[in-house]
């Protein structure tokens, strides 16, 4: 299997932001590997603009130990890094003042796709969409990508909405989740649009449950400050595991286009039916040994923010009612570990003894940690004697079956990023659809603000509190052991 690399004309890309953290650890690694995979064509420049003082020269140091920390096996010789970092430069800016705007303006080149990535918070959205149009930055070849937190609820994401609105059109702007570009994700939709023979099957009358899990077994790190004001909800149920949920139970577009895709997507959310409180479960990690607890690493002992939840929620339209959709994700967990599980229903009938037992198909798309889908089908145990059922997995880890080759797959941030350069929004989320989600999310909030609601306890290294495991054994399900 030969891969292929889309050829795209030179462009200019400015990292704003460029010294952050995101930066370092994902933006300009995943940059240097396009650059190594021979995407950069001839003349295309990386421009890092933040606050921090800097030259040319320093920002280069500082990304060579960004490229050595930060690309796991992946192999490059010093040529590659030297011809990567022969393309970056340098501006020291202020996104809410005038310094440095003049020289990022000079340094921009005509005629071509201009990029700006806001690798910063959002406050600084509306101010940087106001001065590239100020500087005369900004035509109809620009781009504008940013990064999540969308906001904290309806109000604030429509705010963020309208001051990029005021000097940008929708089609210039990315919002990115780097979920949607994890290539096992692009895959569950090859899978479900480019078979025949799971998509007849897929709705609520052959499908018992779906089963979405991200799951962490890291705490909340230093960004204590940000999570506690944000909390799983916010933080990954409103995005991440509402994209997930949207690929999974959309209708099929009519093209992989991208508003056709994203039109589908924000149905999905439209249908969601609002959550009984008794269908949600909270959590907050303990202490253990010296490991402190969430309440100890965020700093405040009286905090009611939730580092795991798990929801069952439903959809309101012809082809998931029904069908119970169950979501968990949180931190200081058993294993790293995300995978979306489509449970099919047992056979409507057995002829087999029921000794045999009764079995279910079940698809897995894992996202990490090995990217790869599973079909687990149902056959006789090997061996003399009676007939006995067993599951096995038909595994399509991408390796096996493409060679060495399909080894590498490209960080999500590579091929987003790229997307970008070309201008293909369809793995970008659009303006509505975050409204959307946020138009869900928001009545969950206040009912636990009213109710005062206290999350409960759990175990680090558990999978939660019990009383999410009781969310399903209520209904004679069980979670899928979360492993690593
Ligand atoms: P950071 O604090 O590490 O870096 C912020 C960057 O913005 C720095 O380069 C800083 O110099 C620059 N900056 C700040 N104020 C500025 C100003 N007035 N003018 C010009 N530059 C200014 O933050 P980060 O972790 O890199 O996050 C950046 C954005 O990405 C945030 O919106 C964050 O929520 C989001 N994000 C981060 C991560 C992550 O893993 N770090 C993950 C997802 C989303």
């Amino acid at each position: 299997m030969v891969s292929r690399i889309i050829p795209v004309d030179a462009f200019d890309l400015v990292v704003f932001g460029g010294t952050g953290d995101l930066a370092r650890r994902k933006i300009l690694p995943a940059l240097f590997r396009r650059y190594c995979a021979g995407q950069m064509p001839e003349g295309a420049q990386v421009i890092g603009a933040a606050r921090s003082e800097m030259n040319d020269a320093e920002f280069r140091a500082f990304v060579t130990e960004a490229v050595e920390e930060f690309n796991g096996n992946f192999q490059y010789s010093d040529e590659d890094l030297q011809g990567f970092l022969s393309i970056l430069f340098y501006v020291t800016l202020d996104a809410l003042g005038d310094g440095g705007w003049s020289e990022l303006a000079t340094k921009m080149q005509a005629d071509r796709v201009r990029v700006f990535y806001f690798s910063v918070g959002p406050s600084l959205f509306g101010p940087l969409a106001e001065r590239l149009h100020t500087y005369g930055m900004a035509d109809m070849n620009t781009r504008i990508v940013v990064e999540k937190p969308f906001g904290r609820d309806l109000e604030t994401s429509k705010a963020l909405n309208r001051s990029l609105a005021d000097h940008f059109d929708e089609h210039q702007i990315y919002r990115i989740d780097h979920y949607l570009g994890k290539e096992t994700v692009q895959n569950l939709m090859a899978i479900r649009f480019g078979n025949m023979l799971f998509e007849p099957l897929w709705n609520s009358q052959y499908v018992d449950h779906i089963q979405i899990t991200v799951s962490e077994t890291v705490g909340v790190q230093g960004r204590g400050d940000y999570y506690d004001r944000a909390g799983a909800m916010r933080d990954m149920v409103q995005n991440h595991l509402m994209q997930l949920l949207c690929l999974i139970a959309m209708e099929p577009p009519s093209r992989f286009e991208p508003d056709a895709v994203r039109d589908e997507k924000l149905k999905v959310i439209r249908a969601l039916d609002p959550v009984d409180p008794d269908n949600i479960v909270r959590g907050q990690y303990s202490a253990e040994g010296d490991r402190a607890g969430y309440l100890a690493d965020v700093g405040d002992p009286h905090s009611t923010t939730e580092s795991f939840i798990a929801l069952k929620l439903h959809l309101s339209n012809w082809r998931w009612a029904g069908t119970p959709f169950y979501l968990r994700t949180g931190k200081r967990m058993r294993a790293r570990s995300s995978e979306i599980a489509v449970v099919f229903k047992e056979t409507p009938h057995s002829i087999f003894d029921e000794e045999a037992g009764r079995h279910r198909n079940i698809l897995t798309i894992r996202l990490q940690p090995n990217e790869g889908i599973d079909l687990d089908v149902t056959i006789k145990e090997p061996g003399p004697g009676g007939m006995r059922l067993v599951d096995v997995p038909l595994d399509m880890t991408f390796t096996e079956a493409l060679g060495p080759e399909a080894e590498y797959v490209p960080d999500a941030y590579e091929r987003l990023i790229m997307d970008v350069v070309r201008g293909n929004q369809t793995l970008f989320m659009r303006g509505d659809e975050v409204e959307a989600a946020w138009a869900w999310t928001d009545p969950i909030i206040a009912g636990w603000e009213e109710r005062r609601d206290k999350p409960l306890p759990y175990d680090t290294g558990s999978s939660g509190p019990v009383d999410a495991l009781a969310l399903m054994h209520r209904d004679g399900r069980r979670w899928r052991e979360v492993r690593s």
